[in-house]
């Protein structure tokens, strides 16, 4: 025991005391006006490759990152998340005086919460008053959409969820596994899927298996699924010469080196074409993209088209699935002509392959079954929702409501934040 406290104070030394504070990126500010304003040497921009060169110029404005100072008000790391998985990691050489880059992953910390509201005189104020988690809120209003009785006073209403933390910061809208309603003797449960929605139970719809997830299925329409995005290809005779990741592993440099699209081999001056509908938000010189072009889609879609040689559009342009938009080159940080196509839903990168007509079919991915009424005009479809760990959740959920064990209220988080010195982010 007495190793492992020795262990831990000598890689935390460097950042006992550390303060960590949470900021918001600035819209349209460059990371290299950033590192001016920290007084962190431009040299640190010249050292980057191609894709990290990217990363940077993909940092959004809003974007939540996080500052680290020492006890001496020291600025010693700088935490950019870029995806939902990594983040960019500044961190300070004390002895070499400079910075480093890296692009590391997110270590979240991810636990599970109880908390059981009784109503005295709105559900969602009484839940606010007592969680004071406010995304939390919102993951019950959509779980409970269709599914809300009429509440009165005495009510009461349990739910177990999971929240994501970050150096001692709530991250992200937390996931809400299932929600009891109790009501006098009467009791309802609401199972929750991976999209955030609600399921009741009426049993016969509900088939559980043993050991596994407990399956719910449910019906949508054909429009609800065919906005989930299919976009057309920006290159005839579409050849991948560099797929997309996250985050791949180098296993020789020991980094990691995320490519935020599909590049596309095309020699210069082939034309590119828009996947789909939709208008032109940016069309000129993207940091490491180069010439670029940015089109939004509906249904919170974006793509980008990088390394182009010259344009056929301008921004505020509307343009159709299929129009040619500009020409492949080399500018920007690239090594020979080729096109980088990216696609961000709700400004976070995606793999382009899931939602390119060629690529796997969303619909295919998701529609487990379609049935055609015959004779119908409306054509009904099911989806098989699969909701994981039913069981286990609802018995977490019964054993908190039984053991009357306390909500979680996250006034206290925040006052204990001192803590977040031993998270593994610092490190
Ligand atoms: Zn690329």
């Amino acid at each position: 025991m007495k190793k492992i406290i020795i262990l831990l104070l000598m890689i935390s030394s460097l950042l006992w005391g550390a303060k960590v504070t949470q900021l918001k990126w600035k819209s349209g500010e460059k990371f290299s006006s950033y590192l001016q304003t920290k007084n962190i040497s431009l040299s640190l921009l010249k050292s980057l490759d191609e894709l990290e060169q990217q990363v940077v110029g993909e940092i959004q404005g809003g974007q939540t990152f996080y500052e680290i100072r020492d006890d001496k008000g020291t600025l010693v790391r700088v935490l950019i998340p870029i995806s939902s998985t990594m983040q960019i990691k500044l961190s300070k050489d004390a002895k070499l005086d400079q910075y480093r880059f890296s692009i590391v992953p997110i270590n979240f910390k991810e636990t599970t919460y109880f908390g059981s509201v009784n109503i005295s005189k709105d559900l969602w104020r009484d839940i606010s008053n007592q969680i004071h988690n406010d995304k939390l809120i919102l993951q019950i209003k959509k779980a409970l959409r269709n599914n809300l009785p009429k509440l009165q006073n005495g009510d009461n209403i349990s739910f177990v969820y999971a929240q994501k933390t970050l150096v001692g910061y709530l991250y992200g809208s937390p996931n809400v596994y299932i929600i009891k309603i109790t009501q006098g003797t009467k009791e309802q449960f609401i199972y929750v899927d991976d999209e955030g929605i609600g399921h009741k139970e009426p049993y016969e719809t509900v088939s559980y298996m043993t050991d596994g997830p407990g399956t719910i299925f449910r019906s949508s329409s054909r429009s609800s699924v065919s906005s989930s995005g299919i976009f057309s290809m920006p290159i005839r005779n579409p050849r991948i010469t560099s797929p997309f990741s996250f985050g791949r592993y180098h296993p020789v440099l020991h980094i990691y080196r995320p490519h935020f699209g599909v590049d596309f081999g095309a020699k210069r001056g082939t034309p590119i074409m828009s996947i789909g509908n939709g208008i032109v938000t940016d069309a000129g010189w993207l940091g490491g993209y180069g010439k670029a072009i940015k089109i939004q889609h509906s249904g919170g879609y974006v793509s980008i088209y990088g390394h182009l040689s010259g344009f056929r559009i301008s921004a505020g342009d509307n343009v159709r699935a299929g129009d040619i938009i500009g020409y492949s080159g080399n500018t920007g940080t690239s090594t020979g002509p080729h096109l980088h196509l990216g696609i961000y839903l709700n400004n976070s990168p995606i793999n382009p392959m899931t939602v390119l007509e060629k690529g796997t079919s969303v619909v295919d991915t998701i529609i487990d079954t379609v049935t055609e009424a015959i004779g119908n005009e409306r054509v009904a479809e099911t989806k098989k929702i699969p909701i994981y760990n039913a069981i286990k959740y609802r018995d977490m959920l019964e054993s908190d409501i039984n053991n009357k064990t306390p909500s979680y209220d996250w006034d206290k988080y925040e006052s204990q934040r001192a803590d977040a010195q031993l998270d593994e982010n610092l490190q």
